[in-house]
């Protein structure tokens, strides 16, 4: 399985000419031997092989040193991509006969090759073939073995790195888990086992800096040299954030679909947290939805069962234990008895989560076998 991660890269200007002399020399090729494909066929009456043309390229670089100067697996990737475009266009006649590349195109890219380690990515950098290292902004946790890397220039000139990367998927044995998963503010996910998950301590950490960033911020004159500086921090700080949870959240959905083979969750829409002041309702709203997105596509990958409950069950009203359900349960009641069953002290997180998983097994058809 193949997965991609599209990163600005900020090159400086010397990596920027040779950036450009790539671009150039990898259009030069692919409109040479496009020309020769169409006379080959013209005079001969055959196409062209991949591998007839790779192996002319020593003999071409000797004729034009400065293809030389260039990574040489670009040049490689531009013939597979003109091979490519040829097998399109015989494949389906919709897809039009390959043209030549103009330099007035506004989008260039070319695509290296990843071997011998050539390609490294690391925090706030990636290496690259002949411009060595780039900065970046690496704000993906970048998984797999990296397969290539296309460099691009947006018509903005912006210049991006799109890095494709190859996943083993091994078919992971089946388990006897089923997990409820309840999200909260104070905990970050209360586990129907009972377990509580709080946000890591360093990332808590940040989130306080964050939001002392934040009031900083707003008591600075707007527009001010300090209230640049202060709206500077806080970037800073957010991105941080956001790399802390991403690695938090990448680790812990592991865990869970390594251990289960069901995993049950709320519907997102539901969850209301009026509680809380703002900052940590959005940061709490994208941690969840991210949560979600990464326990759903590990679950795809491993074969695991990942179900959402109806949006309007009532999750924290709900007696686990005999179904009885209150009719009023304010936000701030951490525990409470219940009065059919007589059960005392329930927790309510934990009671919520609880619930979800029993829900989202009757809705699965599932049966508990205690
Ligand atoms: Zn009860």
């Amino acid at each position: 399985m193949n997965k991609s991660y599209k990163l600005r890269i900020y090159p400086n200007d010397e990596q920027i000419e040779l950036i450009e002399k790539t671009f150039g020399c990898t259009r030069f090729i692919y409109n040479y031997f496009l020309n020769q494909r169409i006379e080959v066929y013209k005079i001969e009456g055959k196409s062209t092989r991949y591998t007839e043309q790779q192996n002319q390229l020593p003999k071409l670089k000797k004729e034009f040193p400065w293809l030389k100067e260039i990574d040489s697996t670009s040049l490689q990737m531009t013939l597979r991509n003109l091979d490519r475009a040829f097998k399109n266009f015989f494949r389906d006649k919709n897809i039009g006969f390959p043209k030549f590349k103009s330099k007035k195109i506004t989008k260039k890219s070319y695509t290296i090759n990843y071997v011998n380690n050539n390609i490294q990515i690391k925090k706030n950098r990636i290496k690259l073939p002949k411009l060595k290292w780039v900065t970046a902004k690496v704000h993906r946790f970048v998984e797999g073995r990296i397969v290539s890397a296309t460099i691009s220039k947006s018509p903005t000139k912006k210049y991006f790195v799109s890095i494709i990367t190859e996943l083993d998927i091994e078919p992971m044995a089946e388990v006897d888990g089923k997990i409820g998963i309840d999200l909260g503010i104070k905990h970050f996910a209360i586990y129907s086992n009972g377990q509580k998950v709080e946000n890591p301590k360093y990332l808590r950490k940040t989130l306080e800096e964050l939001a002392k960033a934040q009031r900083k911020l707003s008591k600075k004159q707007k527009f001010s040299n300090n209230w640049y500086k202060a709206k500077k921090k806080v970037a800073k700080l957010h991105e941080k954030v956001k790399n802390q949870r991403q690695d938090f959240l990448h680790k812990l959905s592991k865990r869970i679909v390594d251990e289960n083979q069901v995993i049950i969750l709320e519907d997102l829409a539901v969850k209301n947290m009026i509680k809380n002041n703002k900052l940590s309702k959005d940061i709490a709203d994208a941690s969840w939805h991210k949560f979600y997105s990464y326990i759903e596509y590990k679950s795809k990958w491993y074969g695991r069962t990942v179900h959402k409950i109806d949006r309007w069950f009532p999750s924290s009203k709900t007696c686990s234990n005999c179904g009885y359900v209150m009719e009023n349960m304010s936000l701030n009641i951490r525990k409470w008895d219940c009065p059919n069953c007589d059960t005392k002290n329930i927790d309510r997180d934990v009671n919520a989560s609880m619930n979800i998983l029993k829900q989202g097994l009757k809705e699965l058809n599932i049966q508990i076998v205690a």
